[in-house]
């Protein structure tokens, strides 16, 4: 939480994403008269809510993970997340249906996942254990020292506690490698690798460090909040109403003019405030919005970034049973390697996709008609591929062909309502770079210190909150991201309160 009172100071927020309503709580919260300017129609930015008919989906964000970073979040307001929505654990978890037919769950209970692994592969589950308390141990140290505390610029790791944290900072070996030394069956190497693309990552370009999500997903679990992600949104955004934050959509803000005091910010009208806070990702802001000539970093360094996957993405609502899919459901290729180089190596539309199926209806029947179901089906490819309606609808064709074929559950004739979101829409409502989904993947030139700092280079009063900055991808990241970008702005404004955080080295 910001110990210093921002009273009289201005903020504008560009961006009403989990990142910047996140931020919004906590500047409103220190005193700031702070608002928040969206340019699509609703809150949430890649985590919003799609209506069709009677159908309801979560657009992007639907495994709700480390509640307690939720948790913590409303606490800091003298808050709970159960004033605003409930959240149930799932079992299973999720179901994972391979091309070769076989099929198994991971549910709550870890001595059944103990097993599972066990009849794999004998000796694994002796594996797991390790594998699982390495990943513990450096999930503890990740959270302590990187991600509750803000180590966004290189002179944050001169400190001694860092040095403490040697044993997670010796995990920079690729997880592919990692997790060979621990496990040889294949399909034991996919389970624990397929979380890396909740970073926006593959095994073979992400460090070893992010083992740490095994924990996450196999021992924290698997959460619903009560009317899907978007709950989480919609409690956010009325935090923020209660603590004085004022909200605007449909503003597109087309210029930042930073200015000898203050920033003017541009849209349909134009106002100067103290300081900016934005959520639109830097690349935008630094291509689009600043004036070229202020801007510190070269211009093609954001060509040179990798990036996360984009999604294709279907929501449909469908009549009629679904089973055996389960809530989650993940569909994977025995090789999934050819899937990873179509989105990293050389760009291309998979041929053989793994892809995840969300049916929020299993859980909570509001979001579906009787006798229907309400579905989305995420493939991640390239960003910057072609996408054209015929790609995209024979891409369709290729995906419901291959679900009827690997889980027996086809939904090509029963499909009644219906819309595909896909790289050109990511860019277009979101200014993404390529139409990435995700932003800047999680390679070990991309992570902590090394993702984009909260401060704007060379721009005074400028700020950037969200997954392109620390601690990363992901909703509860996201989340973290707006807690340090508020304190880094409440730092500059008074440094007095902070002067004991600075190390004397
Ligand atoms: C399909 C998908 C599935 C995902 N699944 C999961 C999951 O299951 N669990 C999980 O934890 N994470 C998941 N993630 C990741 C997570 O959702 C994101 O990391 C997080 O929501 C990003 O939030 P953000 O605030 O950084 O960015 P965004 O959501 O992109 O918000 C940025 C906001 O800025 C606005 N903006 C941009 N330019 C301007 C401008 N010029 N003027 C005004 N406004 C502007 C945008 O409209 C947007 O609202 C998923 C992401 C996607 C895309």
């Amino acid at each position: 939480m910001i110990d210093t009172s921002l009273t009289g100071v201005d903020v504008t927020v560009v961006g009403g994403g989990i990142g910047g309503l996140s931020a919004a709580c906590y500047l409103a919260a220190a005193g700031a008269s702070v608002r928040v300017v969206e340019r699509n129609s609703q809150f949430g930015g890649v985590a919003g809510r799609l209506e069709l008919e009677e159908f309801v989906f979560d657009t992007g964000p639907s495994w709700y993970m480390m509640p307690e970073t939720m948790e913590r979040f409303f606490n800091h307001f003298g808050r709970s997340s159960e004033e605003y929505y409930e959240i149930e654990r799932l079992n299973p978890q999720y179901r994972v249906f391979y091309t070769d037919g076989d099929r198994l769950d991971i549910t709550p209970d870890l001595e059944r996942t103990r097993e599972l692994f066990e009849a794999y592969e004998p000796g694994a589950a002796d594996a797991l254990d390790t594998y699982l308390d390495s990943a513990a141990q450096t999930f503890d140290i990740g959270m302590e020292r990187f991600v509750y505390t803000d180590r966004s610029r290189l002179r944050d790791l001169i400190d001694p506690s860092i040095l403490r944290a040697a044993p997670a900072l010796g995990h920079l070996g690729s997880m592919q490698s990692f997790v060979e030394e621990h496990f040889e069956h294949p399909k034991l190497q996919q389970l624990l690798q397929y979380t890396l693309v909740f970073l926006g990552s593959s095994p073979h370009n992400t460090p070893s460090l992010y083992h740490l999500m095994a924990h996450v997903d196999l021992e924290r679990g698997v959460y619903y909040p009560d009317g899907g992600m978007y709950s989480l949104i919609e409690a956010m955004v009325s935090l923020g109403r209660d603590l004085g934050v004022q909200y605007q959509t449909d503003h597109e803000v087309t210029a930042l003019e930073p200015l000898e005091e203050g920033i003017r910010v541009v849209s349909e009208t134009a106002h100067v405030t103290d300081y900016v806070v934005a959520n639109a990702n830097p690349a935008h802001v630094e291509r689009a919005l600043l004036p070229a000539s202020q801007v510190d970093r070269d211009p093609t360094y954001w060509d040179d970034q990798t990036y996360g996957p984009s999604a294709f993405m279907l929501y449909l609502g469908v009549e009629g049973d679904v089973d055996p899919l389960a809530h989650h459901t993940l569909v994977f290729p025995t090789d999934w390697d050819p899937h990873f180089q179509a989105i990293f190596d050389e760009p291309q539309w998979p041929q053989q996709p793994a892809y995840y199926l969300s049916v929020a209806s299993k859980t909570d029947p509001s979001v579906a008609p009787a006798d229907h179901h309400a579905i989305v089906i995420l493939v991640p490819v390239a960003p910057g591929l072609e996408d054209t309606p015929e790609q995209r609808s024979s891409f369709r064709e290729r995906v419901l062909a291959d679900l009827a074929n690997q889980t027996g559950v086809d939904l090509r004739d029963r499909v009644v309502a219906e819309q595909s979101v896909c790289i050109s829409s990511f860019a277009d409502r979101f200014h993404t770079p390529g139409g990435t989904a995700l932003g800047l993947a999680h390679t070990l030139d991309q992570t902590g210190p090394l993702r984009p700092s909260h401060h704007a280079p060379g721009i005074e009063g400028l700020y950037y909150t969200g997954a392109f900055t620390s601690p990363g991808v992901g909703v509860p990241m996201a989340l973290i991201s707006g807690e340090h970008a508020a304190a880094a702005l409440a730092r500059d404004v008074d440094p007095s309160p902070f002067s004991d955080l600075v190390p004397n080295c």
